[in-house]
């Protein structure tokens, strides 16, 4: 479904991805770990076309992704994101940020984007706060919104930045079943986390990054019981 080839992007001196070569089948859920700056967010920005690229090609379906316009709204829709900051529309309700998308790019009429909103929000668990402002709810109801809120625009991909780490404890773990959900549910998904229950429950693979390089892609049990690398060895170590 999505396929990355010798994708390369530089940051001024700094090579922050190096040929990544990286294919997820339709409902795959890969979970991307490694250390601060090793470029798992500039990989997950560039599938959405919110990094550009240098090299190499990126595909959705076969197709490269769209530069502009309509194209590269319709991309964003296709290509669901939530992250770490939750990204809502403050001024808008809830119930009003997961409809707009539905209206503005997928053309549905106001009802029933505003059906499917209700039906995604009771399903994520925030039913009783459609009519509320983001700022009214807590973190882990936001993000849960959030979530909804990709998930309107029927994304035939999700992609997660660390969704949990601005979260208080007591918060993680309602996002984090949604998400299982979403993975049982057969949807594709790549995840950046640090949390490593969520990998080893719910991915089909790891991919271990560092230094804008792929190191290791391995299924969670053999990442986790036999890593291959030094680098992903050593960062096991401090994280488990
Ligand atoms: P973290 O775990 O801290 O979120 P990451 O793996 O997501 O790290 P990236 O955010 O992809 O890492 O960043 C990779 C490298 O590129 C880092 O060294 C970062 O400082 C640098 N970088 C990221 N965005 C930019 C930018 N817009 N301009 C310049 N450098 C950037
Ligand atoms: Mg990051």
């Amino acid at each position: 479904l999505v396929v990355l080839k010798s994708v390369n992007k530089h940051f001024g001196a700094l090579h922050v991805l190096q040929d990544i070569d990286l294919t997820i089948a339709r409902g795959e859920v890969v979970v991307v770990i490694g250390p601060s700056g090793s470029g798992k967010s500039t990989l997950c920005r560039a599938i959405n076309r919110l990094e550009t690229i240098e090299g190499g090609s990126i595909t959705i379906d076969g197709k490269p992704l769209p530069h502009e316009g309509k194209e590269l709204a319709r991309l964003r829709a296709d290509v669901g994101m939530v992250f770490q900051s939750f990204n809502l529309f403050a001024h808008k309700t809830v119930l009003e940020n997961v409809t707009l998308g539905q209206v503005k790019v997928r053309k549905k009429d106001k009802k029933a984007a505003e059906e499917r909103a209700r039906a995604l929000l009771d399903r994520v668990g925030v039913g009783a706060q459609a009519d509320k402002y983001p700022a009214q709810l807590s973190g882990g109801q936001q993000q849960r919104v959030a979530i909804a809120r990709a998930l309107a625009m029927e994304p035939k991909v999700m992609l997660f930045d660390e969704p949990t780490s601005a979260l208080d404890p007591e918060m993680i773990n309602e996002v984090l079943e949604v998400m299982q959900q979403l993975a049982r549910d057969g949807m594709t998904m790549i995840v950046v986390t640090h949390e490593m229950g969520f990998a080893r429950s719910a991915a089909n693979r790891v991919v271990f990054m560092a230094d804008g390089r792929i190191v290791e892609e391995a299924t969670p049990d053999q990442f986790f019981s036999n890593p291959r690398s030094d680098r992903a060895k050593d960062f096991l170590s401090k994280i488990l």
